[in-house]
C-alpha cells in the first residue's frame, strides 16, 4: 500500500504553527515583517511573489511589496535592499529570482543582510548550513525534510539520491539529508545532468529526492521497492503533445484548460506501482515551499526582537 504525501496537510499544518507564533510575536508586541522585491515582468516571478505576499496575510506576517522595472539600473536595486536591511520593522527579505541580467546574482545575494536573508542564500547562510549550523534552512528542501517527517521517513542509515544540485534546491537538500541531526544522517548521493546510469543510481536508493527540472524523467523501472519518492519537479508541458503521444488522460484542472498541465519530475503512475510512499505533483513539495518561507520570516522576527517562540 504506497504512501501518497499530502504537502497541502502539511503546509497546512506548518502554516497553523507559523500563525500561532505570529501570534506570539505579537502579544510581545512585534509584528513580523517580510519584504519582496520584484524585478522583472515575467508572469510566473510576479504569480510567486503574489502568492508570498497573500501567505503574509494568512500567517499574522506583514507583508510590503517593492517593484522595479527590469530596465531600471542594478543599482536601484542594491538601494533599495540596503534601505530594508535598515528598517526594523522588515525582518525578512526576499529578491524574486531571476534577476534582469545587468544584475550581477551573486551581488544581490550577498547585499541582503544575512539575519533577513529568510531564502538563506546568502553565502554566510550557505557556509552555516554546511557546517550544520543552519540560521535559515532552503525553503523547498526544508519542506522536503518536513514532509519526510510527516510520512515518517527517517533518513537516518538510509541510502539518499539527489537527482540535481541547483544552489537552491540539489545542494542544501544533500547537505541537509547529510547533517549528523535529526532529518539527515543518510547516506547521500548527487546526481546531475553529467551522471552516468543514473537509474543505477536510483534503483539503489531508498530515498529519492528528483529535482532536475525534466518532464517525468524518473520512472518505476528505475526505483526499487517501498523507495520513498519525493518529486520537487514543476514542469509544464503542453496537454495536446502528451494526448498525441499517448500519454495518460490530462487532469481535469484549471492549468489543463489554459493548455498546459503540470507534471513533476516523476512518472507518478509508474513510480506508484514501487513506491511505499510518494509526493504528487501539484500537491506535494510545491505548497511546502512558501510554508517554510513564513516560517523562517517568523523566526527571523522572534530572533532579531529577542523574543522566544516555539518553531
Ligand atoms: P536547475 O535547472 O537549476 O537545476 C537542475 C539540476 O538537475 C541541475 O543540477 C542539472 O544538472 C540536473 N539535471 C538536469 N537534467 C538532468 C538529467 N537528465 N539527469 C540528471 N540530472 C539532470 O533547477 P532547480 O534546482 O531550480 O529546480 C529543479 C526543479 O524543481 C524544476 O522543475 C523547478 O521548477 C522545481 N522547483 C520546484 C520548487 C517547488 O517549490 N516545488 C522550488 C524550486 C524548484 P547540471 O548541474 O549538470 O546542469
Amino acid at each position: 500500500m504506497t504512501t501518497v504525501i499530502d504537502g497541502n496537510e502539511v503546509a497546512d499544518r506548518i502554516r497553523s504553527e507559523v500563525t500561532a507564533c505570529a501570534d506570539r510575536l505579537a502579544e510581545a508586541g512585534v509584528t513580523p515583517g517580510l519584504a519582496t522585491v520584484l524585478m522583472s515582468d515575467d508572469g510566473a516571478s510576479e504569480t510567486y511573489v503574489s502568492m508570498k505576499q497573500r501567505a503574509c496575510e494568512e500567517t499574522g506576517i506583514e507583508g510590503s511589496h517593492y517593484e522595479l522595472s527590469p530596465d531600471d539600473p542594478a543599482e536601484a536595486l542594491f538601494d533599495r535592499v540596503e534601505t530594508l536591511n535598515a528598517d526594523s520593522s522588515v525582518h525578512g527579505i526576499l529578491v524574486q529570482m531571476p534577476v534582469p541580467e545587468h544584475v550581477e546574482t551573486r551581488r544581490v545575494l550577498r547585499a541582503i543582510d544575512p539575519a533577513k536573508d529568510v531564502d538563506g542564500f546568502h553565502p554566510e547562510n550557505v557556509g552555516r548550513l554546511v557546517a550544520g549550523n543552519a540560521r535559515y534552512k532552503p525553503c523547498t528542501p526544508h519542506g522536503v525534510q518536513k514532509l519526510l517527517e510527516a510520512a515518517d521517513v527517517d533518513p537516518e542509515g538510509k541510502d539518499a539520491v539527489v537527482v540535481g544540485r541547483s544552489d537552491i534546491v540539489g545542494k542544501p537538500m544533500a547537505n541537509l539529508l547529510l547533517q549528523k541531526q535529526p532529518g539527515g544522517n543518510a547516506t547521500v548521493t548527487v546526481c546531475h545532468s553529467r551522471t552516468e546510469d543514473l537509474a543505477a543510481k536510483t534503483r539503489q536508493a531508498d530515498i529519492v529526492v528528483a529535482a532536475a527540472g525534466v518532464p517525468e524523467m524518473v520512472d518505476g523501472s528505475m526505483l526499487s521497492e517501498g523507495v520513498t519518492v519525493i518529486d520537487v519537479g514543476v514542469n509544464r508541458v503542453d496537454v495536446a503533445e502528451r494526448s498525441s503521444a499517448g500519454s495518460r488522460t490530462p487532469s481535469d484542472d484549471a492549468d489543463t484548460e489554459k493548455g498546459y498541465e503540470l507534471v513533476g519530475d516523476v512518472d507518478f503512475e509508474s513510480a506508484k506501482e514501487k513506491a511505499g510512499a510518494i509526493t504528487p505533483v501539484p500537491g506535494g513539495v510545491g505548497p511546502m515551499t512558501i510554508a517554510m518561507l513564513m516560517y523562517n520570516t517568523v523566526k527571523a522576527a522572534s530572533e532579531q526582537e529577542g523574543v522566544a517562540v516555539d518553531l
